[in-house]
């Protein structure tokens, strides 16, 4: 028997709701399938139902056959219908996918000057985690793991399975006995309790029996599951998928390990300040090292958004991973100095990069320590006018870091990691509790929220980006917002509730003509008008622009007069007003904030606020220049928006002009 159904299940099955979804189908006897788009596969396997990708308000149907079946269904189909009745009161760790990504580091990382470009000995993978480190390195590159590559006897088989599923009973354990130590950061558990789903997985245990069966060692069984499985999750269209690809190798390693009695090379003994260099690190393993001895990581595997890179990053290790093959230049290297900023490695640094990279390693914990007295500080003028110094942030997960610097407020909250880090749009609830969560955390300083800043170079699942030429001057920011009401609306509706909480502001990007502002505002008049119908509590809020086009610029005069600030997005902005690529390395010397160009379209906006009388910001990465601040706050801006990293740094750069007078 079977019944369909609409899937309500927030951000849909993905990894923790699909293993409660396992839980509860595995509680009845029948054998349950799930079924979208005619695919049929095992309700009682995670890695299954993730590889489905049931999105939230798709539909599904779920097919039972035994004796419990219709209670299985009753079961799942309220699983699905209403996820959180009935759930058992277990804690819900910190999901791998809601740590912060790729998305998060652009501005912070992107902006920074390739210190070390150029350089002999020098690799380029991916900036994943920002700082410079220099250290000896550590190579681990533990051997690979070879099956015996012989056909099994009929008589050994039953053997093989029975020490087959010890060693999976071994890893499940072990990682057990790891989720329950309290040592694990939350964030770290949700990785580690992510590998053992899979570890218990039917979909990875299965197929390896299944070779077993046909007289495959159990290790070299372990080996192509995992490379099968691994491979349907890297097929997927979805980046957080495509990370699970590197947990369920880590998983299948650590079987085999057992398996064949040897003990993973440890991290146990990583010298302090050491450089961790490797192939590939476990999530696994790299959780349960000593984080605090370790300098810095560099791996050929991972990009900006896999587990490696978010435990780096929340723990302050600077890494480069991604390197490929290049890395294998490190296997015999004895030092390492790696800019974590631009994704930068020099092995065997000479003597004068050595002294530049510790010169910079003291002067950045120098100055960090130098500058903590400037976070509760309230710059001020000596006209008594409040610079206003505000956080860039991406994720709810980085507000502590902000507050931590003493960020008054939030100058630029970028939307489009909410809607890129979830396998589907983000429903207008959780649009409105991530900003309202913002706005009380800030209150009563103002919490500026971009809408949604996306185009075709950055793909996000539920919107069909076309072929473009030129990305960047294509089908992004508000273009794309305007001519997608529905997904507008949502996010719009979003913040009229959440300014109930709190201060919000909103702020527009990519605006180069009056009619967006314009059209924008008959769209929240609506949603007002439809949150009124409904009885749902509302709040108005300032609407502002970014001036980030050139077109924005010349006309800014005539949109002083219908916006309430403009925040001055200074990264697009140099690359419009120069005709030079942001992301082109060949042209990064005409990528300049400082080119005359540039800073007179700054000051133009700057004075067509001014006469206006609405406030001018910036949160470009520029806001945060020491050097440049003095000459933006004499242009007329008020507030300065950066990455938590530099807001003490430019507190001290206001006070110091203000003493100057
Ligand atoms: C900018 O363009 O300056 C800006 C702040 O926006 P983003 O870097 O997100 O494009
Ligand atoms: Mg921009």
């Amino acid at each position: 028997m079977e019944r369909s159904t609409i899937v309500r299940v927030h951000e849909g099955l993905h990894a923790r709701p699909a293993t409660r979804f396992v839980k509860l189908a595995k509680g009845f006897e029948s054998d349950v399938e799930l079924v979208k788009d005619g695919k049929a596969v095992s309700a009682k396997s995670s890695v299954k139902l993730m590889l489905l990708a049931v999105k939230e308000n798709q539909e599904v149907t779920v097919r039972a056959n035994g004796a419990d079946a219709i209670e299985a269904i009753e079961a799942l189909i309220g699983y699905l219908e209403n996820p959180r009745a009935g759930l058992d009161d277990e804690a819900e760790p910190q999901s791998p996918a809601n740590d912060a990504g790729q998305e998060v580091l652009p501005a912070a990382l992107a902006e920074s000057a390739p210190a070390v470009l150029g350089r002999a000995n020098g690799l380029r993978g991916v900036a994943a985690s920002e700082g410079f480190a220099i250290g000896p390195a550590f190579a681990h590159f533990p051997p690979d793991i070879a099956g015996q590559g012989r056909l099994l006897q009929a008589e050994e088989i039953a053997g093989e399975i029975d020490r087959f599923r010890a060693a999976v009973s071994a890893v499940q354990s072990r990682m057990d006995h790891a989720l329950a130590q309290d040592s694990l950061s939350a964030g770290d558990r949700g990785i580690v309790a992510a590998l053992r789903d899979i570890a218990a997985d039917d979909s990875l245990t299965g197929e390896a029996e299944g070779l077993i069966k046909g007289g495959n060692d159990a290790v070299s069984a372990v080996i192509t599951a995992a490379s099968n499985i691994a491979a349907e999750f890297s097929a997927v269209d979805d980046h957080y998928l495509n990370a699970r690809a590197d947990d369920v190798h880590a998983v299948g390693r650590q079987i085999c390990l057992v398996l064949l009695g040897q003990d993973d090379v440890s991290l146990e003994n990583i010298p302090e300040g050491a450089i961790l260099i490797a192939d590939d690190i476990g999530a696994w393993d790299l959780a349960r090292a000593p984080l605090k001895r370790i300098g810095g990581v560099v791996c050929g595997h991972g990009g900006a958004t896999s587990h490696i890179a978010i435990i780096a990053r929340s723990h302050g290790i600077p890494a480069v991973l991604g390197l490929g093959g290049q890395v294998n230049a490190l296997r015999t290297a004895r030092d390492v100095a790696l800019d974590g900023n631009a994704g930068h490695v020099i092995i065997d640094p000479d003597e004068a990069t050595r002294a530049d990279f510790a010169g910079r390693v003291e002067a950045a914990a120098k100055e960090r320590a130098g500058l903590t007295i400037f976070k509760t500080v309230t710059p001020k003028l000596a006209d008594g006018r409040i610079i206003e110094v505000a956080a860039n942030i991406g994720s709810l997960e980085e507000i502590e870091a902000a507050q931590e610097a003493g960020a008054m407020g939030i100058g630029l909250f970028r939307t489009e990691l909410l809607f890129m880090r979830h396998m589907h749009l983000p429903s207008e609830d959780m649009q409105a509790e991530t900003y309202a969560a913002l706005a009380k955390a800030f209150a009563p300083y103002p919490v500026i929220v971009r809408t949604l800043d996306i185009g075709g170079d950055k793909p996000i699942a539920g919107i069909e980006f076309p072929d473009e030429e030129n990305p960047f001057l294509g089908w992004r920011g508000i273009r794309m917002c305007l001519d997608r009401p529905d997904i507008f609306k949502r996010q719009l509706r979003a913040l009229l509730r959440a300014a109930v909480h709190g201060n919000i502001k909103v702020m527009l990007p990519m605006v180069s003509d009056l009619s967006e502002v314009r059209q924008t505002r008959v769209l929240v008049d609506e949603c007002t008008a439809e949150l009124k119908a409904e009885g749902v509590p509302h709040a108005t809020f300032d609407l502002g622009v970014m001036i980030e086009t050139p077109a924005a610029v010349l006309i800014a005069p005539t949109l002083a007069k219908e916006v309430a600030f403009f925040s001055i997005g200074t990264n697009d902005l140099t690359q419009y007003i120069m005709a030079a690529d942001r992301l082109n390395p060949t042209v990064a010397k005409l990528n300049d904030v400082t080119n005359p160009a540039v800073m007179s379209a700054i000051e133009m906006t700057a004075k067509a606020g001014v006469a206006a009388g609405i406030m001018v910001g910036m949160c470009g990465e520029a806001a945060g220049r020491p050097d440049l601040i003095a000459t933006f706050v004499k242009m007329g801006l008020t507030e300065l928006s950066m990455s938590p990293a530099s807001i003490q740094r430019a507190k001290k750069a206001i006070m110091a002009m203000a003493a100057e007078g």
